[in-house]
């Protein structure tokens, strides 16, 4: 290990851990923690249905418990992790961002999109993030600390019962349908967390959310060994590249972590992911003004991913939505437009993303506030 590893390592094995939360552990876990707190096993579940079916934390809802104790019994299971402290809305109403802290101090960003035919939460794996990409606000002041798996899932059944309580509009289903790993952090760099987290999310109501694992996207800048791993779990998730340059020297620059996995090794793995699950990668592409935005560029990304055929890879280019007092800035619409016209005439397939959020600020910096396809 590196002397940077050795004292990351150190830091993390200090850093103060959140309360153990039902949503932390497995069905059958959570039996068994029931039985060491000296309660019947039923009540592990009960609390579970409260939680994941009906989106509940407020004891006093949970009248099968009984009235004696129930207060410390939810306190116990269901400890609050995240606490609210600005919320913002744009696009009428129908896109919320909100800042939640955390028991530590620790503060995560989440941005809930509503659409006519689906709703899209962009959740954070990291409190912070170690990745170091310079255009990003995120990777500015490092990592914090890995988030739980339950506060992960917190995040969603926040999102889950602020949708279903009308809380985006009438336009909008009262059902929370997708989740994106795309807000603050790198979810490969806290594996085990975000797996356990995306298993609570996705196991049928009650044990779980209930959401599909398809409408789930894992995101990630490209840490190969993650993605092969994660093509190994038998998981129909989607996973999103970060890939933003199509050549190391570009990418190196951009995304630090290709120092140690290139361009062409982090294609290359998003391609076994795709051979492993059958699906679609996303390639993410911020669009940053005379820095990756050339033609040329466009050209070589086509070329680096059409080497293994097409179909198996969307591109989804973003106009950079800047960093207040960051030299990167937004490519020029010429620029935009051009970049996609290459990509689509090397037969491609192209959505050039919007930004919706950008007036509150996006999240994670630069790369959340967006939608994913499916
Ligand atoms: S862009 Fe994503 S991976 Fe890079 S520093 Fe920001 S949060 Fe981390």
């Amino acid at each position: 290990m590196t002397r940077d590893g050795q004292r990351e390592a150190t830091r993390r094995h200090r850093a103060p851990k959140p309360p153990k939360h039902l949503a932390d552990l497995t069905p059958g876990e959570r039996d068994l923690w029931a039985e060491d707190l000296g309660l019947p096993r039923m009540r592990a579940r009960q609390v579970a249905r409260h939680y994941f079916a009906r989106l509940e934390r407020e004891a006093a809802a949970m009248t099968d418990l009984p009235a004696e104790g129930r207060e410390q019994l939810v306190a116990r299971l269901l400890p609050e992790l995240l606490t609210e402290v600005t919320r913002r809305t744009a696009d009428g109403g129908a896109t919320i961002k909100a800042l939640y802290r955390l028991f530590d101090s620790a503060a995560l960003e989440t941005v809930l999109m509503g659409y006519p035919g689906r709703v899209t939460l962009c959740v954070s794996s990291q409190a912070g993030c170690a990745m170091a990409c310079p255009f990003c606000a995120t990777g500015r002041d490092g990592l914090r600390r890995n988030l739980s798996s339950a506060e992960m899932v917190e995040q969603a059944r926040l999102a889950a019962a602020l949708t279903a309580g009308g809380g985006l509009g009438p336009d909008v289903p009262r059902r929370l349908s997708n989740v994106v790993f795309m807000g603050m952090g790198e979810p490969l760099a806290n594996y085990r967390a975000v797996m356990t987290a995306v298993r609570a999310m996705t196991a049928p109501a009650p044990a779980g959310l209930g959401l599909s694992a398809r409408n789930l996207t894992i995101s990630t800048c490209g840490l190969t060994p993650g993605i092969d791993r994660l093509a190994g779990e038998g998981l129909a998730v989607r996973l999103a590249l970060s890939l933003h340059a199509p050549d190391d020297e570009a990418r190196d620059r951009l995304v630090p972590i290709n120092r140690r996995y290139g361009v062409q090794a982090t294609i290359a793995a998003a391609h076994r992911y795709f051979q492993a699950t059958g699906r679609r990668v996303s390639i993410e592409y911020a669009l940053i003004r005379d820095v990756n935005d050339q033609a040329w560029r466009a050209s070589l990304l086509a070329e680096r991913l059409l080497q293994y055929g097409r179909g198996w890879v969307h591109v989804n280019p973003i106009p950079l939505n800047p960093v207040p007092g960051s030299i990167w800035t937004a490519s020029r619409p010429a620029a935009q437009e051009e970049f996609r016209r290459r990509l689509e005439m090397a037969g491609l397939t192209v959505t050039m993303r919007d930004t919706r959020g950008q007036e509150i600020d996006g999240a994670c910096g630069q790369l959340a506030a967006r939608e994913v396809d499916n």
